[in-house]
């Protein structure tokens, strides 16, 4: 775990479209005109699972609460709720922040 402090994506000069991820180019439209920005770090939970079984470099993390978080700019990301300890406390809407990049599974997010 190596983690950054910012959340960094990117926004699209031609459609606007903001997503998680740094990449090369607009996943919308395409465009090559965009813009690295650090997004809020403050979201909620739109919709979770918690898995059981985990593969590869997550079999260690198992069990673990796997979520897409949509922010306060309403940038959907797939993320891992760090730090739960009772499954059944975790709720759809619930408000969850940044914690940190891990370079394997990529953002981590806690309560
Ligand atoms: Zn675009």
């Amino acid at each position: 775990m190596s983690p950054t402090e910012t959340l960094s994506g990117i926004v699209c000069h031609k459609c606007q479209f903001k997503v998680a991820e740094v990449l090369d180019g607009c996943p919308s439209c395409g465009s090559e005109s965009i813009e690295t920005v650090e997004l809020k770090q403050t979201g909620s939970i739109l919709s979770f699972t918690v898995v059981h079984v985990g593969f590869g470099h997550m079999a260690k993390r198992a069990p673990y609460v796997l979520a897409i978080v949509q922010t306060e700019e309403n940038v959907k990301l797939t993320t891992v709720i760090d730090g739960v300890s009772d499954f059944n406390s975790v709720k759809i809407g619930d408000k969850v922040r940044f914690k940190g990049m891990d370079e394997k599974i990529g953002p981590v997010f806690q309560y």
